[in-house]
């Protein structure tokens, strides 16, 4: 339950250690994802599967390295903040709830965010890039060897919009470089 509480924020954002090496187990499942988006000839439906890929991938790394470190709802930044006496309004939901605005971002919900978004899964806070915990579009091969740089700057600038709202944008992009 302890751990279901930590993650319960976003089953959603980021991280890799950047010092991680890619092991073959998983660069054979990140070629055969390569695979199945050749074979589907829609682009429309490639673009979509790919989001899906990414977002899947960084879940999964978000689950085994709990970089963000959720305790009762408060990250490892958060935490820092308090343990140095920083004041702050609220220290729950992470970066899901933006000092500025003073409010949470509208799409995050009881158990976490409502909806997937890449660019918001890619983030990492000042506090986690200075431990060395960051990820680059390019570690990720169906995002690598899929996207031209174009789109690969869209999807990773594209934060707290829905899938549904980003996919016309990385397809109107296939042919830019
Ligand atoms: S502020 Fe940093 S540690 Fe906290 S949720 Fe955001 S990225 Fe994670
Ligand atoms: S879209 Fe909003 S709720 Fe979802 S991860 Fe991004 S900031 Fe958090």
């Amino acid at each position: 339950m302890a751990f279901l509480d930590n993650i319960r924020l976003k089953l959603s954002i980021r991280y890799i250690n950047k010092n991680k090496k890619i092991s073959d187990k998983e660069k054979k499942e990140q070629i055969k994802n390569i695979k199945k988006l050749i074979d589907e000839k829609d682009y429309e439906k490639r673009m979509s599967m790919l989001h899906d890929m990414t977002c899947d991938y960084l879940d999964k790394i978000f689950i085994e390295q709990n970089a963000c470190g959720f305790k009762n709802n408060i990250c490892v930044r958060r935490r820092d903040m308090m343990e140095r006496g920083i004041k702050k309004p609220s220290y729950e939901d992470g970066c899901c709830h933006g000092y500025k605005e003073g409010k949470n971002c509208h799409y995050l919900g009881d158990h976490g965010c409502t909806i997937r978004n890449v660019a918001c899964k890619l983030y990492t806070c000042p506090y986690l890039k200075k431990r060395g915990i960051k990820y680059s579009i390019n570690k990720i091969y169906c995002t690598r060897y899929m996207l031209n740089w174009s789109q690969k700057v869209y999807l990773m600038s594209t934060f707290f919009i829905p899938k549904n709202e980003v996919l016309p944008g990385l397809i109107r992009k296939r042919y830019h470089v």
